[in-house]
């Protein structure tokens, strides 16, 4: 099974998923067919977008109340522009690494729990029954686990995994992102005469100081492990000609949003500005829109289950787990699901050139897959 499994995940390496591509079709059917040629029931999905993503229940080998979910995403970001050492869709094995863009994010850890289910069925000795979630378009737009969660019955599920490359560390909380646009309206006029017009690039520079003067900070505190929010004003766009008072203007901001903290917060910070900027220019009118929400996730690392998996995880490879911050988004955020992403591979190596992941990084993540397969949560 070893080799057959590695041969499989650089046959996975081969096929080209960058996102965005149109490679998505093919690491599907990837997917689905090893898993219905080993006898398990796999039904693909097609959102919106055009994205596959596939899942899959497989039943625990005898009862069990236990439900667990593992996730993984089949897209990889693009090759990028710098030359690399190999192929970067060649699956070269040079010393026991395999190179390839997706090698470690996560071609490695989707195959891994793809054939570690695969593995405990086999042998009968799946002891938890078993969502796979296999999503497309996770490195744009989460779109594919967006989908699969209105599919899958979310409530059934005690833990997810996610197999995302931690290098064994775990990661249990993670920040979300918000897109906030203020867009300012002004009147239109002459360059000339611009005491006809109301000029909307004069309105949101007053409202930009304000953002900028105490740094948008926010009435919470940092989270212990991942930091204070941060917000960034990240876009401006204004005008129409060199000539014309503009009556549009808007500005974007990315606020790194951490758990307890809402929507809130952030529409009363902005309407507190703009009340006092409006003290100045009466005129001003100012419209705010939440144009993009992927919500932080915390996951209660008392709960019973998690407890049982660090007995796992200490059995496996004979250390605690240690338990993290994981600094970008995963698709846990779309599941809001209590979620664990860990697996061996080393995330240093995600989106980089000469990416890799050691045969030692996907054996350890399949056998330590396979034994929160074969342990029975609820004994
Ligand atoms: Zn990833």
């Amino acid at each position: 099974m070893e080799r057959e499994g590695i041969e499989l995940l650089k046959e996975s390496i081969k096929i080209n998923s960058t996102n965005p591509g149109d490679g998505d079709e093919k690491i599907t059917y990837f997917y689905e067919n090893l898993l219905r040629e080993n006898g398990i029931n796999a039904s693909v999905t097609t959102n919106k977008k055009g994205y596959h993503s596939i899942y899959a229940y497989v039943a625990a080998s005898q009862d069990s109340e236990t439900t667990l979910a593992f996730c993984g995403h089949m897209d990889t970001v693009p090759v990028g522009d710098e030359t690399w050492l190999y192929e970067p869709l060649g699956a070269e094995e040079i010393e026991g690494k395999i190179y390839g863009r997706g090698a470690c994010d996560m071609k490695a850890g989707t195959l891994a729990m793809v054939l570690a289910v695969i593995e405990a069925k086999k042998n009968d000795s799946l002891r938890n029954n078993v969502f796979l979630l296999i999503t497309g378009d996770e490195e744009v737009g989460m779109t594919g686990a967006q989908e699969l969660a209105t599919i899958i019955p979310k409530e059934q599920i005690d833990l997810m995994i996610i197999g995302e490359p931690t290098a064994g560390y775990v990661g249990y909380v993670q920040k979300g992102v918000l897109g906030v646009r203020l867009t300012f309206e002004g009147i239109a006029a002459h360059s000339s005469a611009p005491e006809y017009g109301i000029n909307a690039i004069e309105h949101m520079n007053k409202v930009l100081h304000e953002v900028f003067h105490d740094r948008f900070s926010l009435p919470i505190d940092p989270h212990p492990v991942l930091g204070p929010v941060i917000s960034n004003v990240t876009k401006i766009n204004g005008g129409t000609g060199l000539n014309v008072i503009p009556d549009k203007a808007f500005f974007e901001m990315e606020i790194r949003t951490i758990p307890n903290m809402t929507e809130q917060m952030i529409l009363d910070k902005f309407d507190k500005i703009i009340s006092e900027v409006k003290g100045d220019y009466p005129d001003l009118k100012a419209n705010v829109t939440i144009f993009k929400n992927i919500p932080p996730v915390e996951t209660d690392i008392s709960k019973p289950e998690v407890k049982k998996f660090n007995e796992i995880y200490e059995a496996t490879t004979n250390k605690k787990p240690i338990y993290v911050g994981i600094p970008g988004a995963t698709d846990a955020a779309m599941f809001g699901i209590q979620t664990l992403v860990v697996s061996f591979a080393n995330p240093e190596l995600a989106h980089q050139v000469n990416e890799y992941v050691t045969i030692k990084q996907f054996e350890e993540t399949i056998t330590l897959y396979l034994n929160v397969f074969e342990t029975n949560f609820k004994a």
